[in-house]
This record gives C-alpha cells, sequence and structure tokens, in this order.
C-alpha cells in the first residue's frame, strides 16, 4: 500500500490521496481556478509530501 501524501496551498487549501496524479490533477484544477494560474505536473509534485 502507497503512503498517504498531502499537498498544501499557501492559501490553505490542503488535498491528500494515496495517488500522485490524483494530487496533481486537484492542485492543478484549484491553482487554476481559484489563483488564475497554470501550474506543471512538476511543480505539482515538488509540492508534494508525505501526510503525517
Ligand atoms: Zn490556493
Amino acid at each position: 500500500m502507497s503512503q498517504l501524501k498531502s499537498l498544501r496551498c499557501p492559501c490553505g487549501f490542503e488535498v491528500r490521496s494515496r495517488d500522485e496524479d490524483e494530487i496533481v490533477r486537484m492542485a492543478q484544477l484549484h491553482a487554476k481556478t481559484i489563483h488564475g494560474q497554470e501550474i506543471t505536473v512538476e511543480q505539482a509534485r515538488a509540492l508534494i509530501q508525505i501526510a503525517a
């Protein structure tokens, strides 16, 4: 079983999943809809951390 991972945006938004691809998709959607920013898969992946 893979580890639970999370990505936290400076605005307070957080997404948690065991699926990194899902986290990346959610982060890209969040960045675009909330912040009007396009982020790459690499940028999103770089923000993923192991959830405590
Ligand atoms: Zn945000």
